[in-house]
């Protein structure tokens, strides 16, 4: 008897996981139809973000970078990167086109935790020293031109309204950065890209958070009331991270991660799409399961109940496993998880999971983007046999990088959503750290020294 209830009960605790997993696929779809719809409300969350300030959702921060870097630029240049965890400190020698980076030295710089809750005067004091730090380093390997001082560009990573090229405050600290008081990684990213590319409209962050910057017609920013640039363009820093609407695919999990969040109702595209919290929405998942369907035995691993225990790299990990019996998933759930012993149909259902959620953000990233292309005229192949222009999107950031699930799918939307015939002009391409030799090269393309020479 003890036998056969014991069966029953295991019988039961896989269906209830199946239906559980169900749900979650059901709650998760992303249909084309509904990835239209999200591309479609981007649009005009853009259009509200530019007609005026407070608009929308999306910030749409006016950059003041009118010009980017085309690959003329010389000299030697500076850059500081603030990201998440780091700082990079940069310097390039710049050999104008035909030798581009002649040479690059990066350091990185760990910041200590305690600054990144405290105020903002002693991580920027911190910031400032390491960076005075690696100026004497110089070697003499580097030149600066007679008569010039170090340029720097500063990017960061997170919402700045931006005041002038080199000035901004911060809106807001994302990421579970808390600070209170200065140009932003998007932007960096797409600097970078197009340095190289001359056809590089827009830069995309997918990595602990994400966002998006883009090349805008300056004359279609209602909101900006400043001279026309000469370029008659303007970079925008969309802050797509703060993108929502009722169109989004959100189930009890994200709510639940949201309310938990430092900053709920805010970044709620972010939260269904970026690294930093991918692995905690599996978490979630799995905690469900393991409550509801004994997914791991008769009792709920305690450190399953820890949050951010579960980060992104090791979802990418167990969701890349390719062996017959999982056996990465196995050593990361009894590593980090201290569950011993799963069957191999529990590892399939970790596996599931992971390719639910991964491919529910790609899917959305994708569409935010394709978004972007419609609100620029650049999603649909040149009408009567004339030429479409090619147009490339710059990404940069680990979960891109790293997540190799994640970028096919996201390029694999991109092209289901625009066609075949739009597709074949549009290149979306990985700009591996574009972001801070970025801001060394728009430190370059407005140098100060720039117009005295020109005129
Ligand atoms: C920040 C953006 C940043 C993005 C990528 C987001 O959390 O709000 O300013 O560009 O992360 O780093
Ligand atoms: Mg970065």
């Amino acid at each position: 008897a003890l036998v056969v209830r014991h069966r029953m009960r295991s019988s039961g605790r896989c269906a209830r996981a199946a239906a559980l997993l169900k749900e979650l696929e059901e709650r998760c779809a992303t249909p084309l139809g509904k990835l239209r719809q999200v591309a479609d409300a981007m649009m005009v969350e853009m259009h509200a973000g530019l007609a005026s300030e407070g608009g929308s959702k999306l910030k749409m921060l006016i950059s003041y970078v009118d010009k980017l870097p085309n690959g003329d630029e010389t000299g030697l240049f500076y850059a500081l990167d603030l990201g998440g965890t780091n700082f990079r400190v940069l310097r390039v020698q710049l050999g104008g086109k035909e030798q581009h980076v002649v040479k690059k030295e990066p350091k990185e710089v760990s910041i200590p935790p305690h600054l990144m809750v405290g105020g903002s005067d002693e991580l920027f004091d911190f910031i400032a020293s390491a960076l005075a730090e690696f100026v004497a380093s110089e070697g003499e390997d580097f030149h600066i031109p007679v008569g010039r001082q170090r340029e720097l560009g500063f990017t960061f990573s997170f919402p700045v309204r931006q005041t002038s090229i080199a000035s901004g405050t911060l809106i807001k600290w994302t990421k579970g950065f808390n600070i209170e008081s200065t140009v932003n990684d998007t932007i960096g990213t797409l600097a970078g890209a197009r340095y190289y590319d001359n056809d590089v409209i827009v830069g995309v962050i997918l990595g602990t958070g994400t966002n998006a910057a883009y090349v805008e017609r300056a004359n279609a920013i209602p909101k900006w009331h400043g001279l026309l640039p000469k370029s008659g363009e303007m970079v925008i820093n969309m802050e797509w991270g703060n993108f929502r609407s009722s169109h989004l695919p959100m189930t009890d999990y994200d709510q639940a991660l949201d309310t938990e969040s430092l900053n709920p109702g805010e970044q709620i595209f972010e939260k269904l799409i970026s690294g930093m919290y991918l692995g905690e929405i599996l978490r979630k998942v799995l905690l469900r399961l393991a409550n509801e369907a004994a997914l791991f035995g008769d009792s709920v691993p305690p450190k399953l109940e820890t949050p951010f225990i579960l980060r992104t790299p090791v979802m990418s990990a167990m969701h890349h496993d390719n062996s017959p019996d999982l056996k990465v998933v196995g050593t990361k759930l009894k590593e980090l998880l201290g569950i011993p012993n799963t069957s191999l149909k529990t590892r399939k259902v970790v596996v599931q999971a992971c390719d639910i959620i991964a491919k529910r953000g790609a899917r959305l990233a994708a569409a935010g983007i394709v978004g972007i292309l419609k609100k620029i005229g650049r999603d649909s192949a040149a009408k009567d046999g004339g030429d479409t222009p090619r147009t490339v999107v710059a990404i940069d950031g680990g979960l891109y990088e790293h997540y190799n699930i994640f970028s096919e799918c996201l390029r694999s939307t991109v092209k289901e959503m625009l066609g075949e015939e739009a597709s074949a002009s549009v290149v979306i391409k990985l700009a591996n750290d574009g972001s801070s030799i970025g801001a060394a090269l728009l430190a370059a393309s407005h140098s100060q020294y720039l117009d005295v020479e020109e005129s």
